[in-house]
C-alpha cells in the first residue's frame, strides 16, 4: 500500500487514500517519487476541462528512484535515478514512424487503464503517470535516468514544463540567435520558454503576465523587457521592436485574446507558437485579408516537439552543466494533502512551480 491523492469525479476534491499498487508486469517499473510539480494540466484535468479516465490520481511531471523492474526490462535497474515521460512514443505508429513521436498515437495509452485500487475500485494513472503518490508503476519507456549533477526535485519539472518550453523554443520555433521573443503567460511552461530563448541566443526577450513577481523571476532569468498584462500589447511590442514587432511570441495561457494578441504582436512573416491549452469555448479570429498581408505563421507546440529518449537526455545535460537554472523554477514545496492548495495559488497566478513531495 502507497498513499496517494484520488481524484474520484471532475470538480471533487483530492482525498488521500492507501493504493494496492501492484507490482510492475512485463516492461514495466515501479518508481518511489521523489517530487512532482503541480501542472496547470493537473487542475484542468481535475475540473474536467480536459478528460481523463476516472478515478484517477494525477500528476504527471515527476522524478524519483526506481525501486523494482519487471520482466525484461534491461535497460533500467533498480537504484536509477529517473525522470518520467508523460507522453512516451510508441516507437511503432505512423507519426512515430515518421519522425514526429511528440504526434504518438499511443502515448497516452497508459492512462485510460487502471493501474491500481483503492478499497477495490480500479484508480487510472493521470496522464500515464500518477504522480501524486507516494510511488507509482509505469512502461519502462516512460523512465529516463538523472545525471548525478541534477536533483531529483529539479529534475521533476524537465517532464513536463521545461520539455514543453524549452522544447517549443529549441525545436518547435527554433529560434536563432539574435531573434526577439515575446513570451505571454509566465508559469512553468512561461519561464522555460524564456530559458529556452536565452539558451538560443535571443536578441530581445520580452515578457507578460499579471504578477509583477513572475516579471521579476524572468528578468533573473534573462528577460530583457517586462510588459504588465492588460495594455495594449501589440502596440508596446512595437515601441520596443522598431515597429516591426517580434519574430517569435509563444502564448503560454491559451486564451483567444492572449493567442490574438501575439499573433498581432509579431513581424510580418513572423511566428506564433501555442503552448497554453485552451478550452474549446476558446474561439480565435482573424480575416482572411489579414493572414495574407501579415505573411505570419501560427503554430502548436505539443511536448515542445520533442523525441523524449533523446532530448530530455539533452536537456539533463544543460541543467547539469548549468545552462538551465531548473531551481529557480520551483517555488513552494508542500505534502500530498498540500495539493489543492497549490491548485488554489495556480488559479490565481501566484508563485513559482509548486513541488509536491510525498
Ligand atoms: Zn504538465
Ligand atoms: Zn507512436
Amino acid at each position: 500500500m502507497v498513499r496517494a491523492a484520488v481524484l474520484s469525479a471532475p470538480g471533487e476534491a483530492l482525498r488521500l487514500a492507501e493504493l494496492d499498487l501492484p507490482e510492475p508486469g512485463p516492461g514495466q517499473v515501479r518508481v518511489r517519487i521523489a517530487a512532482t510539480g503541480v501542472c496547470h494540466s493537473d487542475l484542468s484535468l481535475a475540473k474536467g476541462t480536459l478528460r481523463q479516465a476516472m478515478p484517477v490520481v494525477l500528476g504527471h511531471e515527476s522524478a524519483g528512484t526506481v525501486v523494482s523492474v519487471g520482466d525484461g526490462v534491461t535497460r533500467i535497474r533498480p537504484g536509477d535515478r529517473v525522470v518520467l515521460c508523460w507522453a512516451p512514443p510508441c516507437g511503432a505508429c505512423w507519426f512515430c514512424a515518421e519522425g514526429e513521436p511528440w504526434l504518438c498515437a499511443h502515448s497516452s495509452d497508459a492512462a485510460a487503464k487502471p493501474y491500481a485500487t483503492v478499497d477495490g475500485e480500479p484508480v487510472h494513472p493521470g496522464l500515464s503517470t500518477g504522480g501524486f503518490a507516494e510511488e507509482t508503476v509505469v512502461s519502462e519507456r516512460a523512465v529516463l535516468p538523472v545525471p548525478d549533477a541534477v536533483p531529483l526535485e529539479h529534475a521533476a519539472l524537465v517532464g513536463c514544463a521545461v520539455m514543453t518550453g524549452v522544447g517549443a523554443v529549441l525545436k518547435t520555433a527554433r529560434v536563432r540567435a539574435g531573434q526577439s521573443v515575446l513570451v505571454v503567460g509566465l508559469g512553468g511552461v512561461g519561464l522555460s520558454v524564456v530559458q529556452g530563448a536565452r539558451l538560443a541566443g535571443a536578441g530581445r526577450i520580452l515578457v507578460v503576465d499579471r504578477s509583477p513577481d513572475k516579471l521579476e523571476l524572468a528578468r533573473s532569468m534573462g528577460a530583457t523587457d517586462a510588459l504588465e498584462a492588460g495594455g495594449e500589447l501589440p502596440k508596446q511590442v512595437r515601441a520596443l521592436t522598431e515597429r516591426r514587432g517580434v519574430d517569435h511570441a509563444f502564448d503560454c495561457v491559451g486564451l483567444a485574446d492572449t493567442i490574438r494578441a501575439c499573433w498581432s504582436s509579431t513581424r510580418r512573416g513572423g511566428v506564433t507558437t501555442v503552448l497554453g491549452i485552451g478550452s474549446k469555448e476558446q474561439q480565435v479570429t482573424f480575416s482572411a485579408l489579414e493572414l495574407f498581408h501579415f505573411a505570419r505563421v501560427l503554430q502548436a507546440s505539443v511536448y515542445g516537439s520533442t523525441d523524449p529518449s533523446i532530448d530530455i537526455p539533452t536537456v539533463l545535460e544543460h541543467a547539469a552543466a548549468g545552462r538551465l537554472d531548473l531551481g529557480a523554477l520551483v517555488g513552494e514545496t508542500v505534502g500530498l494533502d498540500g495539493i489543492a492548495g497549490a491548485f488554489e495559488a495556480m488559479e490565481r497566478g501566484q508563485g513559482a512551480r509548486t513541488l509536491v513531495v510525498p
